[in-house]
C-alpha cells in the first residue's frame, strides 16, 4: 500500500477572478469548463478505493474550487470516508472571495488546511488581483481571513511574487506581520508572456530579502513560517522537502480535472501531458507515459554535479528547467542566493538540531 495525493479541480478553470498573471486560465482555454459531475467524484472514489492507499491526501483547486458549492464538498467528503479506510487529509487553495461561515464551519469540521491568496496590502493586491469588473477584491479577502480565523481555520497566505513586488518584500512583509498572518507561502510568478513575470535578478533579489527579513525576526525569537525558507532549514537538518519542486525530480502525484481527466502536475495540465482518467481500468498506477513525465525530471546539468549547493536546490522545478530540461533558468538566481544565506541557514539548522 502507498499514499495518494490528488490536486482536484472541482469547478475546472471557472474563476470569479481575472488575476494578471494566472496561468490557469489560459490552460483551461477552449475546454469545456464546468463543475465535476456526481458520475465523475463517484467513479474517481471508486478507483481510489481499489487502490487501497495507506494515506490520501487530497487538495482542491483551481480555477476557483468554492465555486462546486458547498454541497460538493459534502457529497466529496461523505464518499471518502465511505469509501477510503486510510487517513485522509484535505487541503483547499482559495481566492476568498466566497467564504463565509457555512464555509469556514465545513473547513473546520473535517481539519483543511487553506491556502489564502493574497499578494500583499491594499496596493500591492489591488495591482494585478481584481475581479471580472475590474475591482478591487482586497477587503473581501481580508474579510475571509477574519472569518477563517474567527471560526478556528487554519490558513496560510499564498503571495505571488511577480518582477514588480520581488524588490519591495519588506513591504508585504510588515503588512502580513502586522495582520497576524504567521504563515506565509511565496509563489514566484513565472507566466511568461503575463508581462509580469519575475526576471532572474528580481528573483535573487526577492530571495535574499525575504531572508534577511525572516533571520531577523527569527534571531529575536519571532519565528515566521515562510515554506521555501522552511524546506531550506528542514534540508539542512536531515529532512526531506515536502515540496516537490524542491526535491529534484517530479512528484508522483495526480491532478484530476473537473471532467475526471488526469494529469501529471498543476503546471501541465494540457493535452499532450494527459495521463488518463478516472474511467480508466487504474488510473492511479502509474503508466508508461507518466513515468515518461517523471524521469524527465531526472536529468541533471553537468554544473549541478558539481554545485555546493545541489543538497539544497537540486536543480529545481521541472517547470523553470530549459536547454532540454537541465538547466534552471534561475541558477545564478540560486546559486548567489546560497552563497549570500547559506551560513546563516546552517546556524539556523544547527541551532534548532540541537533544541529537537
Ligand atoms: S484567483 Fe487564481 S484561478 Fe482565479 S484568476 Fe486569480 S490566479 Fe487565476
Ligand atoms: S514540474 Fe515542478 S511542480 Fe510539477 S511535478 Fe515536477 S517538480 Fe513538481
Ligand atoms: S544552484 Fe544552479 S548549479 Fe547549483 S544545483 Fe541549483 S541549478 Fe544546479
Amino acid at each position: 500500500m502507498r499514499p495518494l495525493t490528488l490536486l482536484i479541480k472541482p469547478a475546472a478553470g471557472l474563476c470569479n477572478m481575472n488575476c494578471r498573471y494566472c496561468f490557469y486560465r489560459s490552460a483551461c482555454e477552449g475546454r469545456d469548463n464546468g463543475v465535476m459531475s456526481r458520475r465523475t467524484v463517484d467513479a474517481l472514489l471508486r478507483k481510489v478505493r481499489e487502490y487501497r492507499p495507506s494515506s490520501l491526501t487530497v487538495l482542491f483547486q483551481g480555477g476557483e474550487p468554492t465555486l462546486a458549492g458547498t454541497d460538493f464538498y459534502r457529497y466529496f467528503i461523505a464518499g471518502v470516508r465511505a469509501a477510503v479506510p486510510a487517513p485522509t487529509s484535505f487541503g483547499l487553495q482559495t481566492n476568498g472571495l466566497l467564504i463565509d461561515d457555512e464555509w469556514a464551519d465545513l473547513f473546520r469540521e473535517h481539519g483543511f488546511l487553506i491556502g489564502l491568496s493574497l499578494d500583499g496590502d491594499r496596493a500591492t493586491n489591488d495591482r494585478y488581483r481584481r475581479d471580472h469588473r475590474g475591482e478591487s477584491v482586497f477587503d473581501r479577502v481580508m474579510n475571509a481571513a477574519g472569518t477563517l480565523e474567527r471560526r478556528g481555520v487554519e490558513f496560510n497566505i499564498l503571495s505571488v511574487i511577480d518582477g514588480e513586488n520581488a524588490g519591495d518584500i519588506e513591504r508585504t512583509w510588515r503588512f502580513f506581520k502586522e495582520s497576524g498572518f504567521r504563515f506565509l507561502q511565496f509563489i514566484p510568478c513565472l507566466e511568461e508572456g503575463s508581462g509580469v513575470s519575475l526576471s532572474p535578478q528580481r528573483y535573487e533579489a526577492f530571495l535574499k530579502q525575504s531572508f534577511d527579513l525572516w533571520y531577523d525576526d527569527w534571531r529575536k525569537g519571532d519565528y515566521i513560517s515562510v515554506r521555501h525558507i522552511d524546506n531550506y532549514v528542514g534540508i539542512l537538518m536531515g529532512r526531506p522537502p515536502e515540496n516537490c519542486a524542491m526535491c529534484g525530480v517530479c512528484g508522483s502525484y495526480f491532478v484530476a480535472e473537473a471532467n475526471g481527466d488526469l494529469y501529471p502536475c498543476d503546471f501541465y495540465c494540457k493535452e499532450e501531458y494527459r495521463v488518463g482518467t478516472v474511467f480508466d481500468a487504474t488510473p492511479f498506477a502509474v503508466g508508461e507515459k507518466h513515468r515518461a513525465f517523471i524521469e524527465q525530471s531526472y536529468l541533471i546539468h553537468e554544473r549541478c554535479r558539481s554545485c555546493r549547493y545541489y543538497p539544497l536546490c537540486r536543480g529545481g522545478c521541472r517547470r523553470d528547467r530549459i536547454n532540454g530540461l537541465t538547466e534552471n533558468r534561475y541558477c545564478e538566481a540560486y546559486t548567489r542566493f546560497f552563497g549570500y544565506a547559506f551560513d546563516r541557514m546552517a546556524a539556523v539548522a544547527e541551532s534548532l538540531s540541537g533544541t529537537l
